[in-house]
């Protein structure tokens, strides 16, 4: 017996590594329920009941990395088991521990988006799967040969090693199931082909790259641009250096067709040259690169982005609300207060409007806001419009030496508050004030709620100060300023 030789055991699959099963059916939910049920102890137990929002974004990325990468490079997860992953990570978010049924308040399409497009830069386990898997495309498509590589192209053909586009290919039936997986990747997104519009061909010296049939000059392939041309060429499959006609020093392109051109593909011929003529070719191989990354190179990160701005077209941000929401973030202020205000931006809070909205506020439940008299309590009433949150804005605006029109919105009073800084001290510092302003309001809101606590104006700015003032000591660059400086001159203090 070989193992008897060997000296090692035998074994049987599907066997464990790393936690996971390999040599499993990565189509059977079985497969995965080890990764599911390590996901829900970790992120479903009671002692996460008090993690704020922001500790949960950190943490729920933190576990989703305990899955291993090779197991999600190699497997595409069955829709069923993604859906469960990401009921798992939505319930941990919104905070429902054990069964607690909460209100998942923000589209988990946005909460996955990056930070500065609006998102909370939550990973969604499905787009890191699709993601590892596109780096095997990109992989495919770098030069060099290693035995991988020999393997699969003996397998599949040797088309798969330089050509982007696979939505023509036919899957053989004996593929197996992860080569099924790579090559339904174009499909991913349905309203184009994202891996072809994402790599792009960089010709050097023209020694490696189809002339007519790969996409290099232009936005799409010249036998698509030029059909008529192509298909009276002598050269379908020629590389683009073939078509280069050098004389001494100067050199042109020369094309050899299977009979003399009419007049009207003369005239085609001409509109090619001048596709042609911005062409600069060099001594460098031709070579690939992916266009979301700057450097050019597949990066996981990249892949990932894109997809997630892909598939939720319609939820890009306008020009102006992205900006805030890139900046809200680069603030001294602590994560769960600047997650509350990325909440109230997108007006997914639990005021009463909102609750009611959603049929979960009780009758016996006053609507009105804790502020003023017969107000219904929306976010920009309660948190800007409201007389007595006027009074705390007004307040505040006058210690920190502010000329400002209470504006019709909080992304226009951030925006306003921003444009006045004269330099980047002291915008951080008003920035972190609106934070500050925002979470006191809140929770004074909270507190004459659900404690009987008092609704004050004064008490507001007061703790205003106090609280901005700690987490500028904590977190601000500057050297620290006594409690008395700080509500006598804010200005001078963000500028130390
Ligand atoms: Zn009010």
């Amino acid at each position: 017996m070989a193992s008897n030789f060997l000296n090692c055991r035998i074994g049987v699959t599907p066997f464990k590594y790393l936690g996971l099963p390999v040599g499993g059916n990565p189509k059977s939910v079985s497969t995965w329920e080890p990764m599911i049920d390590h996901l829900r102890n970790r992120l479903l137990s009671w002692k996460n009941k008090h993690i704020s929002l922001g500790g949960r974004i950190v943490m729920i990325n933190a576990v989703l990395n305990a899955i291993p990468i090779f197991y999600l490079s190699f497997m595409k997860m069955p829709t069923k088991v993604w859906k469960q992953v990401r009921r798992i990570q939505r319930e941990f978010l919104w905070g429902g521990v054990r069964g607690g049924k909460k209100v998942s308040w923000v589209k988990w399409s946005v909460v996955c988006k990056a930070k500065k497009k609006g998102g909370l830069g939550v990973r969604d386990v499905r787009l890191v799967n699709l993601s590892l898997l596109a780096k095997w495309r990109w992989r495919l498509l770098l030069p060099g040969r290693s035995l991988w590589k020999d393997v699969l192209a003996a397998k599949y053909g040797n088309h798969i090693l330089h050509k982007v586009d696979w939505s023509e290919f036919r899957i053989p039936s004996f593929a197996s199931n992860w080569w099924k997986d790579i090559c339904t990747l174009d499909k991913v997104v349905e309203s184009k082909n994202w891996l072809v519009e994402s790599v792009v061909r960089k010709v050097g010296n023209g020694n490696s790259t189809f002339f007519w049939s790969t996409t290099w000059v232009g936005e799409a392939p010249l036998l698509e641009v030029f059909p008529r041309l192509f298909s009276l060429s002598n050269h379908k499959n020629n590389m683009v250096v073939d078509f280069r006609d050098q004389q001494e020093e100067v050199w042109s392109w020369s094309f050899s067709w299977r009979r003399h051109l009419f007049q009207w593909e003369l005239e085609l011929l001409e509109h090619l040259r001048m596709v042609l003529e911005p062409v600069v070719m060099s001594l460098e191989e031709d070579m690939w690169r992916w266009k979301p990354d700057p450097d050019g190179v597949f990066s996981v990160n990249s892949a990932y982005n894109l997809l997630v701005d892909d598939l939720e077209e319609e939820d890009v941000l306008e020009e102006v609300v992205a900006v805030v929401f890139d900046q809200i973030w680069e603030s001294p202020a602590p994560s769960k207060v600047i997650a509350f205000s990325w909440q109230l931006l997108y007006d997914r809070i639990p005021s009463r409007c909102n609750l009611e909205a959603r049929g979960l506020l009780g009758t016996d439940v006053p609507w009105e806001c804790v502020g003023c008299v017969g107000c219904a309590e929306s976010s920009i009433h309660l948190f800007l419009h409201c007389p007595s949150v006027m009074m705390v804005w007004s307040d505040i605006f006058r210690w920190i030496d502010l000329v400002v029109v209470i504006p019709p919105s909080l992304i226009s009073l951030f925006e306003v508050m921003r444009g006045s800084a004269r330099n980047v001290k002291i915008r951080q510092g008003y920035l972190l004030i609106w934070h500050t302003t925002i979470w006191c309001i809140w929770k004074s809101r909270n507190s004459a709620i659900f404690a009987n606590g008092l609704f004050s104006p004064k008490a507001i700015v007061e703790e205003i100060k106090v609280l901005s003032w700690k987490w500028s000591l904590a977190r601000l660059k500057v050297s620290p300023c006594m409690f008395y400086e700080w509500t006598w001159d804010p200005g001078a203090c963000f500028l130390r």
